[in-house]
């Protein structure tokens, strides 16, 4: 079975005109499983496609909060369960102005092929809602996520949907998340991941996803026969958990990160920014990365607006290896252009989906390595996975034995893309290695358990 225009259109029309970034993502994944769905009429026979491209269940429903001056306030909450085919539905909440149920489509999608690689058992969903923490005082920030779980908590639990953080939802709201779920239910378990490490956290799990993207990266250049990160140039984009962390394993292996940025405006230090006033700017005090320039006068920022359109800053830097750790296309044909005329030797997605598609063929039809976002960001969830195994059986593991088992999990990941793109002919072609592993695992499950 090929993938035809009538799939793709039949998906389009039972789906919102507006949900490009999910129709971007489905085109994707099912241009790389053409050789498995034609080497296979098992999968067509099981309407693996249809089924895998539909949500189990989406809901959607209304957070009524009142903010500090009294005003009530009416928001929009989502939760996508997509795929339980390997296990509970897993995937963050993001609280952002930008998000309708397509962006949540498109998250869920992905994350059930990332979770699948993971190896772990744990199937794929996503949630959130179109509330702006941006500029909230703490109490607006409670109230919200108070009554967000309210109706939230009717679908989740430790063996059903176990959601996690994602853009605008770190440990404090995922505190608040929590505090409300058990008050609801009067019942302390593991219903969220990310939570702070007193009461059930992991150790590690705020480190996770940009650690993890930078051991995979660190296994896929050895797999191409390049030396490791010692005093390469990397440039990220984003101030947020990914990037932050990013970098801080970076400078750990003896690379030096040059970049970040924020929705304002990116920083380039040339001599390697400086990772304690970023944590401090953006972690502590939510501030803008303008300021960063007020200690480091020789930093140089510029803000969105003075940047020529269709492309970004931070990917005109020089560099060896980028991360865009920000937002969903953010990287685009121009800055894949630009990438790859300084010399980059690879780029990997801590983000979700931050390349457009035209980026990505310039990047592979150029010989820079890629790694996918459902592959190089994995590591976020899987130490989530790690936090409900120990909460389930109340224990707590090390720092050392967490992060021991994220670096294991990450270049397992890296490994099996690899060796898959090999097995289809595509060696090198980490996206579709990740499409078919991923893909490959979730199907062959779906068709064991039946319709
Ligand atoms: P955060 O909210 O912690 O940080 C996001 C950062 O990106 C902020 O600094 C934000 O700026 C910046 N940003 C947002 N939009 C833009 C833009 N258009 N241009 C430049 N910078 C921008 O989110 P996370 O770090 O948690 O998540 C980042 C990405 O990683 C998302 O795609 C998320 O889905 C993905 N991801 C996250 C995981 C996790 O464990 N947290 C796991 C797997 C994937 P500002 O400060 O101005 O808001």
């Amino acid at each position: 079975m090929s993938i035809s225009n009538e799939t793709i259109e039949k998906i389009r029309r039972s789906n919102c005109a507006t949900d490009d970034t999910f129709f971007q993502a489905v085109e994707e994944v099912l241009e790389s499983i053409k050789p498995v769905l034609d080497s296979d009429p098992i999968y067509e026979r099981h309407s693996i496609v249809d089924r895998l491209t539909t949500p189990d269940r989406e809901f959607k429903f209304k957070v009524v909060w009142m903010d500090d001056n009294q005003n009530i306030q009416v928001n929009t909450g989502y939760r996508v369960q997509f795929n339980n085919a390997l296990g509970p539905y897993k995937g963050g909440l993001r609280f952002h102005p930008s998000v309708n149920s397509g962006i949540l489509k498109f998250l869920g999608f992905e994350q059930i092929f990332k979770n699948s690689l993971t190896g772990l058992p744990i199937g794929g969903g996503k949630g959130g809602s179109d509330f702006d923490p941006k500029g909230k005082s703490d109490f607006e920030i409670m109230k919200f996520c108070s009554s967000f779980m309210t109706e939230l908590h009717k679908y989740i639990g430790p063996r059903i949907d176990v959601p996690a953080g994602d853009i605008g939802v770190g440990a404090r709201e995922i505190g608040y998340l929590f505090g409300e779920y058990k008050k609801i239910t009067s019942s302390y378990e593991g219903i969220l991941t990310g939570k702070p490490y007193m009461f059930g956290g992991s150790l590690m799990r705020p480190e996770a996803t940009g650690y993890g993207c930078v051991y995979f990266t660190d296994e896929m250049l050895k797999f191409a026969g390049k030396d490791g990160f010692k005093d390469r140039i990397c440039t990220v984009s984003g101030a947020g958990n990914v990037a932050l962390h990013t970098i801080e394993k970076l400078y750990a292996l003896g690379a030096k990160p040059v970049t970040c940025t924020d929705s304002r405006g990116t920083i380039y230090d040339s001599r390697g920014v400086n990772l304690e006033l970023l944590k401090e700017l953006k972690l502590v005090r939510r501030a803008s990365l303008e300021e960063y320039c007020t200690v480091h006068s020789e930093a140089i920022y510029t803000k969105v607006e003075d940047y020529p359109q269709g492309g970004h800053e931070v990917w005109n830097i020089p560099c060896d290896c980028a991360f865009p750790s920000a937002t969903q296309n953010e990287l685009t044909k121009v800055d894949a252009q630009n990438l790859v005329d300084n010399g980059c030797i690879s780029v990997s997605e801590g983000a979700n989906m931050p390349s457009t598609p035209t980026a990505i063929q310039i990047i592979q039809d150029n010989g820079v390595l890629f790694a996918p976002a459902k592959a190089a960001n994995a590591g976020g969830v899987a130490v989530s996975e790690f936090e409900m195994s120990q909460n389930a059986s109340m224990t707590k593991w090390t720092y050392e034995k967490v992060d021991k088992m994220l670096e294991q999990t990450m270049r397992a990941i890296c490994k099996r893309v690899h060796l898959t793109a090999e097995e289809y002919g595509v060696a090198g072609n980490y996206v579709d290695g990740a499409n078919i592993a991923g893909f490959k695992k979730v199907a062959d499950a779906m068709i064991a358990e039946g319709i």
